[in-house]
């Protein structure tokens, strides 16, 4: 009888709680809230003053009583009470688009290699949010299946997801993660190898968001996509007054070579310890490229030259990990086997 009136009234709710963007996917409506993974604070109160793009807007530009933060920067919850109001704040959208208001069902992606610490932590956040039952899910088992990867076969299937804070890299096989590998090179990384540049070589202090425009404008892994230039603006550290200077493609490129030779060589190490036959597999499917990372120009053309496997960037990479969470929300009886645990909280509201 409750769990009738359970499945009318409540949403089925798919997050992917990323260290640089959130998104949430409803059952029935899809993808309905895509935004940066920021909450703003008022020091005094501790009250939430803005979440999402709002919030990130202003990074580096709030008052003094005012923080904003970036709840998961290394991937896993750095911040409880934040990581909750922000799951309360997601939930509560969902509910509004569904028009659905009972305790929900939520699948949350995770980082793979996530501590039995940080996964309570997980389940704790996501109950004190509100919701009923909650299923965690590594978050390239959910790229996997976001991009229709049979991950249930007795078939190898590799993914590197590009994210914020951290990449993942996993090989996947009959349901489970057979390696992987989850480190700190990732977009957060490259642009700090932006800001450190510009200083060295142009003696310009810019921001983040500046930086990351500029990679994402024309930043490179390999050359290929033609001359391209950018004008940024900072202040120069000699005379501590604004000036322009204008980088080039190359500049960016030469920025970010030791970080990518630094993914490059991670990919390898998974590559090195993958069981022969799954392996096989992999040399033949080719890898997968997921997370915003993957759109850095040539990344492709340059882990094929070293790596000398085939490589695809994923069809709109970003949403790999929330399409994924999505379709295990609408399929729990056959990827219930692929969750890395789940917890339900059947009490009554
Ligand atoms: P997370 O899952 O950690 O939230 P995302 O998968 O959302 O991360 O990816 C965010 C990262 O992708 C950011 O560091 C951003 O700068 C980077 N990114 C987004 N678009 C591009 C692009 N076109 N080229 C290079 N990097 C990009
Ligand atoms: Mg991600």
């Amino acid at each position: 009888m409750f769990e009738k009136f359970y499945q009318l009234f409540s949403n089925d709710i798919g997050i992917d709680l990323g260290t640089a963007n959130t998104l949430v996917y409803v059952r029935d409506h899809g993808i309905v809230l895509n935004e940066p993974s920021v909450v703003a604070l008022n020091k005094k109160t501790g009250s939430v003053v803005a979440i999402g793009s709002q919030a990130k807007q202003m990074l580096g530009r709030t008052p003094g009583h005012v923080i904003a933060i970036r709840p998961l920067v290394d991937g896993v919850i750095s911040n409880f009470e934040v990581t909750e109001e922000m799951l309360s704040y997601l939930i509560g959208k969902a509910n509004t688009v569904s028009k659905k208001s009972v305790r929900p069902r939520v699948v949350i992606g995770v980082p793979s290699g996530i501590t039995s610490v940080e996964t309570r932590a997980v389940y704790d956040a996501a109950k004190n949010a509100g919701a009923r039952e909650v299923y965690i899910i590594e978050e390239p088992m959910a790229a996997a299946i976001g991009i229709n990867l049979p991950v249930k076969e007795p078939v190898g299937n590799m993914v590197i997801d590009i994210g914020g804070g951290t990449t993942d890299i996993a090989v996947i096989s009959l349901g489970g993660i057979v390696r992987s590998k989850n480190l700190h090179i990732a977009g957060d990384r490259l642009n700090n190898d932006v800001i450190n540049y510009v200083r060295d070589e142009f003696r310009v202090l810019i921001g983040e968001r500046t930086a990351e425009s500029v990679k994402i404008a024309i930043g490179s892994a390999a050359k290929g996509a033609g001359p391209m230039e950018a004008v940024i603006r900072g202040r120069d550290l000699v005379t501590g007054l604004p000036r322009e200077v204008i980088v080039t493609d190359t500049d960016i490129r030469e920025a970010l070579a030791p970080s990518i030779m630094g993914l490059v060589d991670a990919v390898k190490e998974v590559i090195e310890t993958t069981p022969p036959e799954v392996l096989s597999d992999v040399m033949s499917r080719g890898i997968i490229l997921v997370g915003g990372g993957a759109l850095l120009r040539g990344l492709d053309t340059l882990l094929i030259q070293m790596l000398n496997v085939p490589i695809y960037v994923a069809n709109d990479p970003l949403t790999a990990v929330a399409r994924g969470a999505g379709i295990v929300l609408e399929n729990m009886d056959i990827y219930k086997d692929v969750l890395i645990g789940y917890e339900t909280d059947v009490s009554p509201e």
